[in-house]
């Protein structure tokens, strides 16, 4: 099978399918273009903050020297995509509440007490002959005493209990991925919420690897048939209010 005709996933295509089957055809079959989001566009900027971040020596890395670079790459962010300048009407407050939330996440973490082994690490395998997997992981530190831990930033609010086992899924697919390439199975995931300032952690056994994989797979198997059936079941949920295709999803559209 060619590379090009592999069924591409990440945690983001899974969730998508498993969320609602005709948001994946919209967005992974059909590829339908969407307007930028602001959401989206507020975590960019706070990511690459972030990510920035970490270029400075440590005594550096303080929340001064954080909300100092939001302004520049803001314009870098705006050059990118021109339609930005329209969408964000009041820039000040724009920026007040990416400062915001980066002063949160100097209440969670300090920068300057680690390095940063990765950030923005690309992670991929073939998941199985011809489903190839993959994923940006946000951070991965890597102890002098060799422990792996696996960080992601997220610009909302922490799930309500009971729900980080499906939050935390995307850890253990990137964790799966880099026990793939390295042997080494990560011991500390960290999903860091600057909504609320609240951190979800979890130590990942090799069962919970396994478990990721078994979704990946049985999800696999599902597009497959979905393919094969040109079937693409809408599934309504509170998620169609942030919808983007709500205006042409059959579940919405007599
Ligand atoms: S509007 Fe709802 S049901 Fe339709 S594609 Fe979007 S998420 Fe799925």
């Amino acid at each position: 099978m060619s590379p090009d005709s592999r069924l591409r996933l990440s945690p983001s295509s899974v969730n998508d399918y498993n969320n609602c089957p005709q948001l994946y055809k919209y967005r992974s079959i059909d590829r339908l273009p969407q307007p930028p989001s602001l959401d989206a566009e507020r975590g960019t900027l706070v990511h690459t903050v972030l990510h920035d971040l970490f270029e400075s020596i440590p005594s550096n890395r303080t929340p001064e020297t954080a909300i100092d670079l939001l302004p520049s790459r803001w314009r870098a962010q705006v050059d990118a995509k021109p339609e930005l300048a329209q969408m964000v009407t009041n820039e000040k407050e724009w920026l007040d509440r990416a400062s915001s939330l980066l002063t949160t996440y100097f209440s969670l973490e300090q920068p300057a007490s680690f390095e940063a082994t990765h950030r923005e690490m690309h992670l991929e395998d073939d998941l199985e002959e011809n489903v190839y997997l993959h994923g940006y992981v946000d951070r991965l530190d890597i102890a002098p005493t060799g422990e792996v831990r696996i960080v992601d930033y997220k610009t909302g609010k922490a799930p309500r209990p009971g729900w980080e086992d499906k939050a935390l899924f995307q850890l253990r697919v990137y964790a799966l991925l880099y026990w793939k390439r390295s042997g080494v199975l990560p011991q500390l995931l960290q999903l860091i919420y600057l909504g609320d300032g609240k951190l979800v952690k979890s130590n990942p056994t090799m069962a919970d690897l396994e478990s990721a994989k078994k979704i990946l797979r049985q999800t696999a198997r599902d597009i497959f048939i979905s393919i094969e059936k040109d079937y693409w079941p809408p599934k309504p949920s509170r998620l169609c209010d942030w919808c983007f295709f709500k205006t042409i999803c059959p579940a919405h559209v007599s």
